[in-house]
């Protein structure tokens, strides 16, 4: 079983998650550095006291400032601000008379309404064009393999793009809407293939592969550009030391 904790400490001024994760296989305490920015997971061993693992943590500060200081800052999605939307850039407006919601055109997104609630609902938006596109794929992709997919969703996970169940469910990470469009095709063929091939055998590539051209560019792009699409969340979703660790440590 695991078992997660969450906490938010300060790094050299910086409000940091910390995510507590005990683990049965672990045999050393560890320190994993999260794709997400001001995000790292410590691994904890069954059967090793939590205030040990803090220990271990405040030993190894200087180390976690210099791998953080690496990652790109985290861009709030406040008017002005730039964002990817299909791999494009995209400038974020205000516009608060503006009929509808969100708007999208000539490299700009425009949101109504109050400029505080200005990033939940353009995330709310971008969560929302993410399940469209991605259920659009997704559904063509298995239908080429003669499946019909079961519930799909999007969520924020962590380190995953996506994920399919044995009952058949898709899952994806919204973020995939700010990556360029053929990332977020060949993550939903992916996917897809795993309705027919529970694994990444010979048989599943040669699925995935009948779909999407080149399948390992799209893999590259993923493992060295896909951190950078979790620099972007609304303020109430940022780092807040409004959780620290326990006092006591024990
Ligand atoms: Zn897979």
């Amino acid at each position: 079983m695991v078992q997660l904790s969450r906490h938010h400490v300060e790094i050299d001024g910086r409000p940091l998650h910390v995510t507590l994760r005990r683990s049965a296989r672990a045999r050393r305490v560890q320190i994993r550095i999260n794709p997400e920015p001001c995000s790292v997971t410590l691994v904890v061993p069954a059967h090793c006291a939590s205030g040990l693992a803090w220990e271990f943590f405040d030993t190894h500060r200087g180390w976690i400032a210099r791998r953080l200081a690496r990652q790109a800052p985290l861009v709030p999605l406040r008017a002005g601000a730039e964002i990817p939307f299909a791999g494009e850039p995209h400038i974020i407006v205000h516009t608060p008379n503006m009929r509808g919601v969100v708007e999208r055109r000539d490299g700009r997104i425009h949101v109504s309404g109050e400029a505080a609630h200005l990033g939940r609902r353009l995330e709310d938006w971008l969560k929302a064009e993410a399940r469209q596109s991605l259920r659009a794929a997704a559904t063509t992709h298995a239908a080429a393999f003669g499946k019909r997919p079961g519930r799909i969703t999007v969520r924020d996970p962590k380190t995953r793009w996506g994920a399919c169940t044995t009952a058949g469910n898709l899952s994806f990470s919204w973020r995939l809407i700010l990556a360029p469009a053929a990332i977020l095709d060949y993550v939903a063929a992916h996917e897809a293939a795993h309705l027919v091939e529970m694994n990444h055998s010979p048989a599943f590539w040669r699925l995935v592969r009948s779909r999407i051209d080149d399948t390992e560019a799209a893999d590259r792009w993923l493992r060295d550009e896909g951190a950078s699409l979790h620099r972007y969340r609304h303020e109430a979703g940022m780092p807040h030391p409004d959780n620290p660790p326990p006092a006591d440590r024990a």
